[in-house]
């Protein structure tokens, strides 16, 4: 048995098989090969194996996300059955007598090339997929399966470290749990894994090799311990947490249909974040009485293109009519920093968590903006809708969103198309926000404090970091100060106030955040009943 020692961002255990996680990109050698004609095959060989893949990915993508949505899949097929890619990989093969797989990076590159400069906008957006595909066969050609994540049995994630994009691109039904080498436990997969209420560990120190691929292992995220190989004992000690786990899961399950409502009669509304469609089910199921964030970014982080306002649509209408008539608070997309999409072509930054992201790449992009508040408006007339702004700094800013939102409600009203009611609020996650929060109160519906982000520039530490880790305080006076100030502001303006970041499932500070006077408290769908046991033992002085 190897015991690795790393550090649980949600509790839990987990049993199964280990799944080392390889990044997409992979060094291509190139060299010399003597046999053309079986180099071609090997090459034919890939690109069928690929083709049945995405063919795979279309059917289930067409049950999962529709038709229109699964199209892409049987777009990267017929690319991947276009005459001048293929003359051109066989060609370099020929020509140069190399390997495959460098005849296939370079075809990838120079397509991809090609596509970019292209007048067109939907040709432009093709470079992507040319990309995707290439790195495809590629994977096959060096061995190593582009979708192998798609197991039949579900496993325990280990990889270097998780981006934002790679995460949405797993099947979350066959994931026990994360572990990761690096990361933070405000990273976006520490988020995932929150959201899916599965046990995950950062910061550990285990061999991405054969040492442990393929191994029998139990993740504790309570202790933030993973065992690979376990022992007889070590796994019956862990089995029966898990079963006393189970139980306890099922003891919340009682609190279903309760009010969250403190001893002394303090009412408290407890929503849930999510990132998908999907994860509405987890937030019924754990009885949230609204959706409190919803990050729009993942809709356009699984993308290869922007999506378009009829995709957007039909996710917001759908999120409206499942919640049925409950709250659905919707962030405007939040991209950037950590959170990258290649078709947005954002220029390298110095210090990207504090560059081009969130409302400021709507603000300077008014037409993606647009198409997304288009969709949004379109989205209130079949359940309550309400939008959400990130990374606010100032009243000007949020005068410039509603000189827009206007712009795109005449829109529709002109074309006699119906919208709802629609609160619209901002999130105070940047210091200068919560500073001016008095201000910025009169100019809105709600502020819902972000204490992520809040947290990373009020003690100016990078929230990706984890060598910063020992200087991380959470519960430092200087943001419990601001999250007061910011609901006192609120009040004074007669608006209400809550909090989305991780820091509303924090159970140690769920007193202080009623006696400040919180209205709302938004959290991981599986922390709803917990935070929800905790209200009710609690009495406000
Ligand atoms: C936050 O910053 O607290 C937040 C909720 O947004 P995100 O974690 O998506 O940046
Ligand atoms: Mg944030």
């Amino acid at each position: 048995m190897q015991r690795y020692q790393g550090k649980g961002v949600f509790g839990g255990i987990a049993i199964g098989i280990i799944h080392i996680y390889a990044k997409g990109e992979q060094q291509v050698k190139r060299y010399k090969i003597t046999d053309i004609r079986a180099e071609i095959e090997r090459f034919q060989d890939a690109r069928q194996t690929a083709v049945g893949q995405l063919g795979l990915l279309y059917e289930k993508a067409v049950k999962e996300v529709g038709e229109t949505n699964a199209a892409i899949f049987e777009i990267h097929q017929m690319m991947l059955m276009d005459d001048d890619y293929l003359e051109s990989v066989e060609n370099i093969i020929s020509t140069q007598q190399v390997n495959a797989e460098y005849a296939v990076a370079v075809t990838g590159d120079n397509f991809a090339a090609m596509f970019a400069a292209m007048e067109d906008e939907y040709m432009r957006g093709r470079a992507a997929d040319v990309k995707d595909i290439s790195e495809r066969v590629l994977a096959i050609l060096m061995g190593r399966d582009k979708s192998s994540v798609i197991t039949d049995e579900p496993v325990i994630i280990v990889a270097d470290d998780l981006a934002p994009s790679e995460t949405v691109q797993l099947d979350k039904d066959k994931v026990l749990s994360f572990v990761t080498v690096h990361g933070s436990a405000n990273s976006h997969t520490a988020i995932l894994a929150r959201t899916m209420s599965i046990p995950a560990l950062i910061g550990t120190p285990i061999p991405l090799d054969a040492s442990i691929d393929g191994h029998l292992a139990v993740v504790d995220g309570n202790s933030g311990c993973i065992y690979v190989d376990p022992d007889d004992e070590t796994l019956r000690i862990m089995e029966e947490k898990l079963a006393q786990e189970k139980e306890k899961k099922e003891l919340l399950q009682t609190l279903k249909g309760k009010e969250s409502i403190t001893l002394d009669g303090r009412k408290v509304s407890l929503y849930a974040n999510v990132g998908s469609l999907a994860d509405l089910s987890r937030a019924l199921e754990n009885d949230a009485e609204g959706i409190g964030l919803f990050r729009s970014e993942f809709l356009y982080l699984e993308k290869e293109d922007y999506p378009t306002e009829e995709e957007q649509f039909a996710v917001y209408r759908a999120a409206a009519e499942i919640m049925a008539g409950k709250q659905v608070i919707i962030r405007t997309l939040d991209i950037g920093a950590d959170k990258q999409a290649d078709y947005f072509k954002l220029p390298k930054e110095e210090n990207p968590a504090m560059g081009c992201r969130a409302i400021r790449i709507c603000l300077t992009r008014p037409e993606v903006f647009k198409t997304q508040l288009r969709a949004l408006f379109r989205a209130s007339a079949y359940g309550k809708i309400s939008i959400m702004y990130p990374m606010i700094t100032s009243v000007k800013e949020v005068r410039q969103i509603k000189a827009i939102v206007e712009e795109v409600k005449q829109e529709l009203i002109t074309k006699g198309i119906p919208f709802g009611e629609v609160e619209q609020g901002i999130m105070i996650e940047t210091p200068a926000a919560a500073v001016t929060s008095d201000q910025l109160a009169k100019e809105v519906d709600f502020f819902s404090i972000g204490t992520n982000d809040l947290t990373q520039y009020l003690l100016a530490i990078d929230r990706q970091n984890e060598e910063l880790e020992q200087f991380f305080d959470a519960h430092h006076p200087a943001v419990l100060r601001m999250i007061a100030m910011t609901v006192e502001n609120a009040h004074e303006a007669g608006i209400w106030c809550g909090i989305c970041g991780e820091l509303a499932a924090d159970p140690g500070l769920t007193e202080q955040f009623l006696e400040m006077g919180v209205d709302e408290l938004s959290v991981s769908p599986g922390s709803v009943l917990g935070l929800r046991k905790v209200v009710r033992e609690t009495k406000v002085l």
